[in-house]
């Protein structure tokens, strides 16, 4: 977790000061602004976790500071406590509705205020820990468990925004699903991890041939995707037949057996200025693999462009 910051915003030198004093015990690093203009400048610059702002200051208030602190979205939680040498309720109100989550008035009590920032510092941990989780989370939810590659979701994500890419810019996209053969033989005959032993080798040789700019994952049970884009289809070829071969010749030594696997592969592309649903083209290149089974499987063939 990276350290905590606090900014204190106030054009009077002797609270700086003050509030400078009250925060020496506690271990975080200060910065200071002396108008609203500079207090937003270093926030901007360095996203502090923790704002103390003044209420009334010459260019800006505290609680427009609060506004625009708030109006940026995405960034991570910033806590803002208010100093206020005005303690009208109505004002109160509004330093809360315009973000603030806690206000102090002037002359304050260092003990008080002190208390106060480290209630924002437990609340700042807490958020930066949910935040942290919930990338975990998200990452996991996109993750296919078994091999590490991206799943269906993160393949259909991916895909979908280079589509409308390739028709904006006229670039190819290729799909190529992929089904391992007689796959249910091997777990009969093997058992279940030497399946999976099987399933995370292919995942190796597959990753292995796409590059950083295309994904390839597993979309469930033997299956496996592959969205290629600025490629023509010879291209293409030679990747997924590099794939076919390289996997084909795997060994896998299995109760003093040696055994082969192969893969099926179909492919589908598009080239063209309206891009068509993604689950067309996957449906696509899913009648190409059909074909790759029926004329004997370990084989790839391509479904022809069609003009869109
Ligand atoms: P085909 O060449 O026609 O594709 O035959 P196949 O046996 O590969 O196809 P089928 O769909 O009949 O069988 C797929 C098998 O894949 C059945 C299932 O046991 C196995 N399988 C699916 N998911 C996993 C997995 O996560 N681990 C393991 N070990 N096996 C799996
Ligand atoms: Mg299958
Ligand atoms: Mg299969």
């Amino acid at each position: 977790m990276s350290g905590f910051s606090v900014l204190v915003a106030d054009d009077s030198p002797v609270y700086r000061k003050l509030v400078e004093q009250a925060l020496s015990q506690e271990s975080c690093s200060v910065m200071f602004a002396n108008s609203g203009q500079q207090a937003i400048e270093i926030f901007e610059r360095e996203h502090p976790s923790l704002v103390i702002t003044d209420w009334v200051m010459p260019d800006l208030t505290g609680i427009e500071l609060c506004q625009k602190i708030r109006a940026g979205a995405g960034s991570p939680y910033t806590y803002i406590i208010i100093l206020t040498s005005n303690a009208e309720k109505e004002n109160v109100v509004q330093g809360f509705s315009a973000g603030a989550d806690d206000y102090l008035t002037k002359p304050f009590d260092r003990n008080e205020l002190l208390a106060r920032v480290r209630v924002g510092h437990r609340l700042i941990d807490l958020h930066r820990q949910i935040e942290a989780k919930n990338r975990l989370l998200e990452e996991l939810a996109l993750t296919d468990s078994l091999t590490g590659l991206p799943n269906r979701r993160a393949i259909e994500a991916w895909a979908e925004r280079q589509l409308s890419g390739a028709a904006r810019h006229g670039f190819p996209l290729w799909v190529v699903l992929i089904d391992l053969d007689r796959f249910k033989r091997v777990n009969d005959a093997y058992g279940h991890d030497a399946g999976d032993m099987v399933l995370k080798r292919f995942a190796e040789i597959l990753k292995a041939n796409t590059r950083h700019s295309d994904i390839s994952g597993r979309i469930g049970g033997e299956e496996f995707l592959q969205v290629l884009t600025h490629a023509d289809e010879s291209n293409v070829r030679v990747v997924v037949e590099r794939v076919r071969e390289q996997f084909a010749a795997e060994q896998f030594k299995w109760g003093g057996k040696t055994v082969s696997v192969t893969a099926s592969f179909g492919i589908a592309g598009f080239w063209g200025k309206t891009a068509p649903e993604f689950s067309k083209l996957v449906s696509q290149a899913d009648a190409a693999l059909y074909r790759s089974k029926d004329h004997g499987r370990n084989r790839i063939e391509v479904e022809p462009l069609v003009p869109a």
